[in-house]
C-alpha cells in the first residue's frame, strides 16, 4: 500500500476541463487527465531502489497488476493524475504554453521515512497539452531515459529518478530522421519519480500571460513543499528561495562537465527548480573529448546546447527564470545578487572539480595551466574522456622514461592514432609534469588516487552501449539492459569482467543512429 499526498492538485488551482482536447489553459497550474489504456502493459525493467523509495516490497514488481499501473491501464488507491502546464524558451526563443503533452503525474507518495516521490508516467497517452502529437513515446527513447536517470544517480549527479520501463504492445509512428520516413516503433512508458517535477516553465507561462496571482501561488507553494528550509513568512523569502535555485543549477552542471554529460536540449522547460537534471532526450556522453560535441541533431547548426556552452546556458536560463520573477520583487537587486550567486558557484565548484579529477592538491595558477593543457591535448588527439582521467586515476608507478611507452601506458582511448602519433612527445612530457604536480612531496599516493577514482567514473552510458540494450529489447532480450544497469550502479569500481560496458566507442558507432547522433523524435 502506497500513501498518497497529492499537494500539487489540492493546494493549487486546476483547470475546470477535464477532457484531453488540446487548448490554452489559463488560470490554472494543472489540468486533470487519464492515461489511455495500453495493449499489453509488460514490465521490461525496473529499478529495485526507487521501488524501494517509494513502499514497494521486493516481489510487488512481478505481479501483472505493477505492468498495469505503470502502464497506465489501472490507478492504485490515491492517485489523482495531472497533467502540469507550463512554458518555456526552445532554443532562445520564446515558445508559449508547452506543458505535459506526453507525461502525467500520478500523485505524490509519502513513503515511511516521511520523503515525498511523485510518480510520474511519460507516454501515457494525450493531455491538453499534447498539441500536435500523440502523448507517446518510443522504447529506444524509453530505455535512455530509464537507464540514464539511474546512471547519474548512482554517478552522484542530482537528477529525477526512474521506476520502471513498461512496453505497450502497441506501435508508435515516429520520423527517427525528420526526413519524411515514418516508421512504426515499439511503445513503452517510463515511470519518473523525483520530490518535484516543478520547472522555471511553470513560472514562465504565468508571467507571460500577466497572471501574477498564479505566479506568486506557484512560488509559494514551491518554497513550502520543496523548500521547507526557507520560512514562508520571511518577507525574503523569493529572494533566498531564487538564490537557492541559481545554487543547485550551478552544482548540478558541474557535474554534468566532470562526468562528460551532454543533456542536448536545455530549454527553460527542461530546467528544474531543484536543481536536478531532468528530461533525459537527445542526451549524450563525451566519447572523444570534443567540447563543442553536442548529440542532438536537431540543434546541429547552432550547436547552442554543445558540452562546453552549458555553464552560459544554464546561466541564461536563470535569467529567464528571473525575468519570470520579477512581478514578486520590488527591488530587482536580489536577483541580480542570485545570477551573481551561480556565477560564483559555479567557478568555485567547476575548479574544484577539475582539481578532483587531474588529482592537484590544490588549483594555483600552475595547476589551472597543467589541466588547460592537458585538456587541449585530449581534444586534439581524440582522446576518450572517461578513460583518460580513469587511466590517470589507476595510474601506479613512475611515468615510463620512453615516449611511446608512456603515452602507451594510458591505454586503448584514442579515436585517431596517427594524431596520437605526431603528439606522443607532447603527452609524455605533458604526463611527466602532471605526475609531478599530483605527487608533491607531502602526499599519500593512494589516498590521492582513491580520491581521484571517486571524481572519475570507470562507467558511464555511453550512446553505443545504451543502443546495444535497445536493440536487444527491442529483439525480446531484455537481459543486456539488465547487465548494463547493474554495472551503472557502481560506476566508479573497477568490476573486473565487465570491460566490455567500459571501452572506448567501437568504429561501427562512430555514425550509427542512436550512437553518435540523435534528434528530438522520441
Ligand atoms: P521535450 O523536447 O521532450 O522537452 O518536449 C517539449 C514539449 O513537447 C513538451 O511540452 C512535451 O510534453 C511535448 N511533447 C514531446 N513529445 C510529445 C508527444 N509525443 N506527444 C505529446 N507531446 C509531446
Ligand atoms: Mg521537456
Amino acid at each position: 500500500m502506497l500513501t498518497f499526498d497529492n499537494r500539487f492538485v489540492r493546494e493549487l488551482p486546476g483547470d475546470p476541463l477535464e477532457s484531453n482536447e488540446r487548448r490554452q489553459v489559463l488560470g490554472a497550474a494543472w489540468s486533470a487527465v487519464r492515461p489511455t489504456a495500453v495493449a499489453k502493459p509488460t514490465l521490461l525493467a525496473h529499478a529495485r531502489e526507487v521501488a524501494e523509495l517509494v513502499g514497494f516490497g521486493p516481489s510487488d514488481h512481478e505481479s501483472q497488476r505493477f505492468a498495469e499501473v505503470f502502464g497506465g491501464n489501472a490507478l492504485l488507491t490515491g492517485m489523482q493524475p495531472y497533467a502540469m502546464c507550463y512554458g518555456g524558451h526552445q532554443f532562445g526563443n520564446w515558445a508559449g504554453q508547452l506543458g505535459d503533452g506526453r507525461a502525467m503525474s500520478l500523485g505524490e507518495v509519502v513513503n515511511a521515512r516521511g520523503e515525498r516521490w511523485e510518480l510520474q508516467l511519460k507516454g501515457a497517452g494525450p493531455t491538453p497539452y499534447s498539441r500536435t502529437a500523440d502523448g507517446r513515446a518510443v522504447l529506444r527513447s524509453s530505455i535512455r531515459e530509464f537507464l540514464c536517470s539511474e546512471a547519474m544517480h548512482h554517478l552522484g549527479v542530482p537528477t529525477t529518478r526512474a521506476l520502471s520501463v513498461v512496453t505497450t504492445g502497441e506501435p508508435v509512428l515516429r520520423d527517427m530522421f525528420y526526413d519524411g520516413n515514418p516508421q512504426l516503433e515499439p511503445g513503452a512508458v517510463v515511470c519518473r519519480v523525483a520530490p518535484s517535477f516543478i520547472r522555471f516553465g511553470n513560472f514562465e507561462i504565468a508571467t507571460a500571460r500577466g497572471d501574477e496571482s498564479l505566479l506568486r501561488q506557484l512560488a509559494d507553494f514551491t518554497i513550502a513543499r520543496d523548500f521547507p528550509q526557507i520560512d514562508a513568512a520571511d518577507p525574503m523569502r523569493y529572494a533566498r528561495w531564487f538564490h537557492e535555485v541559481c545554487t543547485r543549477t550551478a552544482t548540478m552542471i558541474v557535474h554534468w562537465m566532470r562526468v562528460g554529460f551532454v543533456h542536448g536540449v536545455m530549454n527553460t522547460d527542461n530546467m528544474s527548480v531543484l536543481g536536478l537534471t531532468i528530461d533525459y532526450g537527445p542526451y549524450g556522453f563525451l566519447d572523444d573529448f570534443d567540447p563543442h560535441w553536442t548529440p542532438n541533431t536537431t540543434d546541429a547548426g547552432g550547436r547552442r546546447y554543445r558540452y562546453a556552452n552549458q555553464p552560459a546556458i544554464a546561466q541564461w536560463n536563470l535569467e529567464r527564470f528571473a525575468d519570470a520573477l520579477r512581478p514578486l520583487f520590488s527591488d530587482i537587486e536580489p536577483l541580480r545578487e542570485g545570477l551573481g550567486a551561480y556565477v560564483e558557484r559555479f567557478n568555485a565548484e567547476y575548479r574544484a572539480m577539475l582539481a578532483a579529477k587531474f588529482g592537484f592538491p590544490d588549483f594555483d595558477a600552475a595547476h589551472e595551466s597543467l589541466a588547460q593543457e592537458g585538456l587541449a591535448w585530449l581534444n586534439e588527439v581524440e582522446g576518450d574522456y572517461t578513460l583518460f582521467f580513469r587511466a590517470l586515476s589507476d595510474w601506479q608507478g613512475e611515468i615510463p622514461t620512453d615516449d611511446a611507452a608512456a603515452v602507451a601506458a594510458l591505454g586503448d582511448m584514442f579515436y585517431a592514432p596517427t594524431k596520437r602519433d605526431a603528439q606522443t612527445a607532447a603527452v609524455a612530457a605533458w604526463l611527466r609534469r602532471w605526475q609531478a604536480a599530483r605527487f608533491a612531496p607531502s602526499v599519500d599516493v593512494a589516498a590521492t588516487r582513491a580520491a581521484m577514482q571517486r571524481a572519475n567514473p570507470r562507467f558511464v552510458p555511453r550512446n553505443y552501449l545504451a543502443q546495444q540494450a535497445i536493440d536487444a529489447a527491442t529483439a525480446g532480450d531484455a537481459s543486456v539492459l539488465h547487465a548494463l544497469l547493474d554495472t551503472l550502479r557502481r560506476p566508479y569500481d573497477a568490476q573486473p569482467g565487465r570491460e566490455a560496458f567500459a571501452a572506448k566507442r567501437p568504429d561501427w558507432a562512430r555514425h550509427k543512429a542512436g550512437c553518435s547522433m540523435l534528434s528530438c523524435s522520441s
